[in-house]
């Protein structure tokens, strides 16, 4: 695991499988406004990219609108990790999406457990980043993924800070406000200081 103790260090990808459910709440960058699901072609190269469904399936738009409605859910429930409790909402949304993928558990050649959708196509491919959340919080890391706190942004990102206190993604395009700015600030000041020992 790459150590991020720092406030000031830009943060690692989440270790997997969370870095999935991460990646897919990323597909969204509210301060661009650009939308990698944006159309179901979009949502199919998504996908395809990390193997999540065969090329032989194609998208519809019923299955782009299933995927946006499961990322929002997942960005609430991220959103969850840095305050408190899920919304009631938020929890029908899961439960549903998640009846729908019908995972089950199924053993591998090599013997090991896993939950696996019963269901193809694309609907399997979004099964998969559900199963990417439970193992997540099987392994207690769950908690670590979270919402940037400037809501401008809401970038899902890794906390993995040891006292779990992040609250910012981090990114360059954060900060078109006051908390950038402080950030900025803090940033320079840092620098500064340890300009010598670099
Ligand atoms: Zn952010």
């Amino acid at each position: 695991m790459v150590a991020v103790g720092d406030d000031s260090v830009k943060r690692a990808p989440a270790p997997a499988p969370l870095d999935l459910v991460e990646a897919f709440i990323n597909t969204a960058d509210l301060e661009t406004a650009s939308d990698e699901l944006a159309t179901p072609g979009g949502l199919r190269t998504w996908l395809l990219d990390r193997r999540l469904i065969n090329s032989s399936e194609s998208v519809r738009e019923r299955d782009r609108r299933q995927a946006i409605r499961l990322r929002e859910a997942l960005r609430h429930a991220v959103t969850a990790n840095s305050k408190a409790g899920v919304d009631r909402h938020t929890l029908r949304e899961l439960n549903h999406l998640a009846h729908d993928a019908q995972l089950v558990v199924s053993f591998g050649e090599d013997g090991a457990a896993r939950l696996n959708p019963s269901v193809g196509g694309v609907e399997a491919g979004l099964a998969q980043i559900l199963a990417a959340v439970f193992v997540g919080m099987l392994t207690g890391r769950w908690t670590r993924l979270k919402r940037c706190g400037n809501d401008t942004c809401q970038w899902a990102f890794y906390d993995a800070s040891k006292n779990r206190s992040g609250r910012w993604c981090e990114m360059a395009d954060c900060g078109n406000d006051a908390k950038g700015r402080a950030y900025r600030a803090r940033r320079r000041v840092a620098v500064g200081t340890r300009s010598s020992s670099h």
